[in-house]
């Protein structure tokens, strides 16, 4: 464990509520967790890099949260602050550097090329650039039979089955998109057919990097929507990835804030997006268009979301730094202890909880009167 993330096991006001390390185990209750059952369970990730000189970066760090069946938990923060490799971890296609993963209440070992094949008829991975997932010189209806022999073996009418998978992601009449090569597709079309592979493997958790973030505007809204429909049909627990928080509100149960690879804050949808307690979360929030419009969020903005936050990006200073709250360099409120000592994740409510020393400055109306919060201090 890093040195960083040992500072940020200790608790609030050394009262040792950090041991589930950003707050997960025995402290908070998901939000998410009233959908379903427990599917995955990341325990404290942590993912180091190096980065040359000496030099780590810590990409993730010390990060913990649920899935649950039928449920979406979003993964928050702006471009490099480690949901990405978050998400990698998760599919198993990155090592840990140290934490662990369950799956159905089992500890994830996936040391050969069978139990990778396993894994992931359980845990399949989407992301942004449906260009990148597709190979080129596949046709669809390739692209969907190969994962479907793969997952679930020999098969009694194919045709019936990849068509079943084309009208899941409505493109339809299938027989059209079939025989279809990427580049023929739209955007939109490909992301798609990249769902329905996903799906083709019957996966009980999906992990979707940025959907439809290099989708067009106009067709975000209706990509999302679709996601919920397959959440919802096949139980899915779903990880949504965004640097979009308005789009976030829009689908979570859970939002998890991420900034140079920690949890910043944590807590249902509609609380976070409605009263931001963190004041990185402020800032996202505040920069985010009108989100009791979200149609018209999607619609309206670029692909840069949150990009309209201050000037300084230290991002790096953020990971690399093994001292002091990673925000506080970017932070209208920061003070002494701030640069000093990382928070640990400090509860607001029993669903809900923010790493940060001034809450009693941040958000007073939420943490005031709480004894043993982080206004004891
Ligand atoms: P996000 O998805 O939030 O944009 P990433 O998880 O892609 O963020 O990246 C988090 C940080 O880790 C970034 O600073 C990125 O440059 C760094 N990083 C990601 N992958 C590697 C790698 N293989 N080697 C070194 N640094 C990496
Ligand atoms: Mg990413």
């Amino acid at each position: 464990m890093s040195e960083h993330s040992a500072g940020n096991g200790q608790g609030v006001n050394g009262q040792g509520i950090g041991q589930g390390v950003n707050g997960q185990a025995g402290v908070l209750t998901s939000a998410a967790a009233a959908r379903g059952p427990l599917a995955m369970e990341a325990l404290s990730l942590s993912k180091d890099f190096k980065i040359g000189r000496g030099q780590t970066l810590h990409a993730v760090r010390d990060v913990s949260f649920n899935l649950y069946r039928g449920a979406v938990v979003a993964l928050v923060g702006e471009s490099g602050s480690g949901k990405s490799t978050a998400a990698r971890l998760l599919a198993g296609q990155e090592r840990l550097t140290s934490g662990s993963i369950k799956l159905d209440g089992k500890p994830v070992e996936v040391t050969g090329r069978n139990d990778f094949r396993r894994y992931k008829s359980e845990v399949q991975y989407v992301f942004q650039d449906p260009f990148a997932s597709l190979n080129p010189v596949h046709t669809v209806r390739y692209s969907l039979e190969r994962p479907i022999k793969l997952h679930q073996g020999k098969i009694a009418d194919m045709d019936a089955e990849v068509t079943a998978l084309m009208e899941q992601v409505r493109l339809t009449p299938a027989r059209q998109f079939l025989a279809k090569y990427p580049h023929e597709l739209s955007g939109g079309q490909r992301q798609r057919v990249s769902f329905a592979r996903a799906l083709a493997a019957k996966p009980s958790v999906l992990l979707a990097d940025e959907p439809v973030s290099m989708l067009d505007v106009s067709i975000r809204l209706e990509m999302l929507s679709l996601l919920d429909d397959l959440r919802q049909r096949f139980r899915l627990a779903m990880l949504y990835i965004t640097h979009d928080i308005a789009s976030a509100r829009y689908f979570a149960d859970e939002i998890l804030v991420m900034y140079a690879g920690e949890i910043v804050e944590r807590g249902p949808a509609e609380e976070i997006t409605q009263q931001p307690a963190h004041p990185y979360t402020q800032l996202l929030v505040a920069s985010a268009p009108d989100p009791d419009n979200l149609g018209s969020v999607l619609r309206g903005r670029g692909a840069s979301g949150a990009g309209s936050l201050g000037p300084a990006k230290p991002r790096l200073t953020g990971q690399v730094a093994t001292t002091g709250c990673p925000f506080a360099p970017r932070c209208p409120l920061a003070e002494d202890r701030c640069r000093a000592e990382d928070p640990a994740l400090m509860p607001i409510t029993d669903t809900r909880g923010a790493a940060c020393w001034r809450l009693d400055v941040a958000v007073p109306e939420l943490v005031s009167g709480r004894p043993g919060r982080a206004t004891t201090r």
